[in-house]
């Protein structure tokens, strides 16, 4: 077999990514992490985390990440900024395209997470960043007193409309059903908000404004029909995530959404392609679940490199 310039090289620098790093470097394995913005992922975005054990009174995303790269650091885990073009994996030794340069290894760990999905109505786009959000924590702030809309009904619809009422005088919770899809503990907290108020069975199908800012949302009740305006100064968009897989082009067989599909080994259709985290076609999708998945993950691509060389 061809020498390649490194035993695995992990795509993407979230809780999965660094983890399956931190496993690869105490390994002693010849590992690079890439990463094509900061280390992080999406739960740099998360405010407060309060259910990754080991840490009592919870911890900010940020903080959490900054805590696995400083461990991965004791290890000596190479990171780099770089953004994997495509990957060619018609060899043993595969080939691994960056932006400036062609990288080859013998395995791969693609974490890669998944990334906000789009609604696709009118307004969306055009206001993106004039007052259609994705994140909280990074727009939030902005609307100090301002009344907000969260559309959805699922764990970061609710968690992120909590934290929005730290700002917010008014959230609305436009959500498509009648029952929330939120843990249990989310929904009781949001139920006692009184800041939180939520819109049952109805669909935004237009967001509104003048030239530079959101003025007001068109909402349709799904079962009456019946539509309205609702005034808000702002719109957050949380309607669940689609898979970060768009580099793959083919090489592994993703679900029918568009997830990573593996074994309990976290082994891909390719051998020596691995997955970890929310790229996954897990059943779950937490923090917790991601760093096991990168145990995992790290391990059998020690293996894999053990029985090939
Ligand atoms: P999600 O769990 O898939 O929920 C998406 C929500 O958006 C659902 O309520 C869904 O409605 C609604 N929705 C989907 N398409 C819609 C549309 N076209 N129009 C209106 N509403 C629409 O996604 P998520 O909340 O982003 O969470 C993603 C993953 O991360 C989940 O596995 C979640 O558990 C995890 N997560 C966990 C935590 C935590 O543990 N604290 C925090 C954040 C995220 P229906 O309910 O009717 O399908």
């Amino acid at each position: 077999m061809k020498k390649a310039d490194f035993d695995l090289v992990i795509i993407g620098g979230g809780p999965a990514g660094l983890t399956a790093g931190l496993y690869a470097a105490r390994a002693r394995l010849n590992v690079i992490l890439l990463e094509k913005a900061m280390p992080g992922g999406q739960v740099i975005t998360s405010d407060w985390i309060e259910n990754y054990p080991g840490f009592p009174q919870g911890l900010s995303g940020a903080d959490l990440v900054q805590n696995i790269t400083q461990q991965t650091k004791r290890f000596d885990l190479n990171i780099e900024s770089n953004e994997v073009i495509s990957i060619d994996c018609s060899e043993n030794v595969k080939k691994v395209r960056l932006a400036d340069r062609t990288i080859t290894t013998y395995t791969i760990i693609i974490a890669t997470g998944a990334s906000p999905r789009k609604l696709g109505i009118p307004g969306e786009d055009r206001f993106y960043g004039k007052g259609v959000s994705f994140c909280a924590t990074c727009d939030g702030p902005f609307y100090k007193d301002l009344v907000v809309a969260a559309i959805g009904g699922g764990n970061t619809a609710l968690q992120e409309s909590l934290f929005l009422t730290k700002f917010a005088s008014k959230v609305y919770i436009i959500h498509r059903r009648d029952e929330l899809r939120a843990t249990k503990i989310l929904q009781e907290r949001a139920f006692a908000n009184n800041r939180i108020e939520i819109v049952w069975d109805s669909v935004v199908t237009s967001i509104n404004g003048g030239l530079t800012n959101v003025e007001n949302i068109t909402i349709k009740n799904v079962k009456t029909k019946a539509t309205k305006e609702l005034v808000v100064d702002g719109c957050f968009v949380w309607v669940g995530i689609h898979p970060n897989t768009e580099f793959l082009d083919g090489c592994v067989s993703l679900d029918e959404s568009g997830f990573v599909i593996a074994n309990l080994k976290m082994e891909t259709s390719l051998p020596g392609v691995f997955v970890a985290g929310d790229v996954r076609n897990t059943p779950l999708r937490q923090i917790a679940t991601a760093v096991g998945d990168a145990a995992i993950a790290a391990f059998s691509a020690e293996h894999y490199i053990e029985n090939i060389k």
